[in-house]
């Protein structure tokens, strides 16, 4: 089918045909849903498509897919439409003006995440605010939409109180939920919503999205996606710190050869100051790259993430310590966006992928 919701340029669901085909043949047939739940993996494309079928359901001009031009279409894409709301996870003391910011944050560069870092939740509040609005008619659209992210992060209580709207829809009225593990929704909502699963955005997918969206060269592109693993948002952070990365990394390479560990602490803190939590998610990364790849060349296969010339020479490490490393530097990742600290996150992966080559029989080269 051709794909009339993904038909813009930049086109917002680039690399989910499946998803496309299933909501274009809902749409038309006109049979949409009251609720779906869209699951996947973080930064491959659920709010993207939220907002498309969210603008699919409210658009002036369509009844089966989105203009892109009229006045719904353009601000529900900007995250202005007063009928389409954004409900995300929270905490207790967090104000509606940080709401608002994080809002504003993500129409302005379309990357930033909406969650309140730490133990956030979509809370009971929230849920009640959602039936207060759905309760009201439209202030202007065709209909209502209400897009709620990572519902397997809501609390029992919100999820119950969420159940009375998706049992009882008002009509005009679309909800949208996403979540990471659909494991994580409880089974009572996860019936009553139609369930679209996101899997990972095949690489050559991601490059291409990244040269439309951002402009970066090729060579860029594709060294972002494969590092990204998937996910279009993560590609989009890699691509944003531009060429900065591999020097970072390059760092991280030679901390990892140094001859005591002494000095890698005072280092690792300094670089997690500037790279902040993105930045170091995206060293991670970058660093589970090149040590992959150093792996690969260990047991004679050819580096799929590198050119030959971001790979230090002479390490002589061996590739089940690399792994090792390689699995470090992954658990520290998960931890940053598990909300662990990154300056400590990091050392420990640093210092334990130290240990773990250093212990090897390695010896230890110089790294250019
Ligand atoms: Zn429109």
């Amino acid at each position: 089918m051709t794909g009339i919701l993904g038909r813009r340029s930049p086109d917002p669901i680039l690399g989910h045909e499946d998803v496309e085909e299933v909501l274009q043949a809902a749409l038309s047939s006109g049979r949409l849903a009251h609720a779906y739940l869209f699951a996947g993996p973080r930064g491959t494309g659920r709010f993207s498509t939220a907002l498309v079928l969210a603008a699919s359901f409210m658009c002036r001009n369509s009844r089966t897919g989105w203009c892109g031009e009229c006045g719904d279409c353009r601000r529900i894409m900007r995250l202005q439409h007063p009928d389409v709301r954004i409900t995300f996870p929270v905490l207790g003391a967090t104000k509606p003006e940080e709401i608002a910011d994080l809002i504003s944050k993500r129409s302005g560069d379309g990357t930033t995440r909406l969650a309140v870092p730490g133990n956030s939740a979509i809370v009971i509040d929230a849920v009640r605010e959602i039936q207060a609005r759905m309760a009201l008619k439209p202030y202007e659209g065709r209909g209502r939409v209400e897009i709620l992210l990572d519902v397997d992060r809501m609390r029992q209580e919100a999820s119950n109180a969420l159940l009375k709207s998706l049992e009882e829809p008002p009509p005009e009225t679309l909800l949208i939920l996403t979540a990471e593990r659909v494991s994580g929704v409880i089974p009572t909502v996860r019936s009553r919503a139609h369930l679209v699963r996101f899997g990972r955005v095949p690489a050559e997918t991601v490059a291409r999205i990244l040269v439309e969206r951002t402009g970066t060269t090729a060579a860029e592109a594709s060294r972002a996606a494969a590092m990204a693993d998937g996910s279009v948002g993560d590609a989009l952070s890699l691509a944003k710190e531009g060429p900065v990365l591999p020097d970072v990394v390059r760092r991280g390479i030679e901390l990892l050869s140094l001859a005591e560990p002494s000095g890698i602490i005072p280092a690792v803190r300094v670089m997690a100051k500037a790279l902040g939590v993105p930045g170091s998610t995206s060293l991670c990364a970058g660093m589970c790259a090149i040590l992959h790849d150093l792996r690969r060349l260990a047991v004679g296969s050819p580096a799929v993430f590198s050119t030959p010339d971001d790979l230090p020479r002479g390490c002589g490490w061996p590739a089940d310590s690399l792994g090792k490393a390689v699995e470090a530097f992954q658990m520290c990742e998960t931890r940053i966006r598990a909300n662990v600290n990154p300056a400590a996150a990091l050392i420990a992966a640093f210092t334990g992928a130290w240990h773990v080559l250093s212990s090897s029989d390695a010896k230890r080269g110089e790294v250019h």
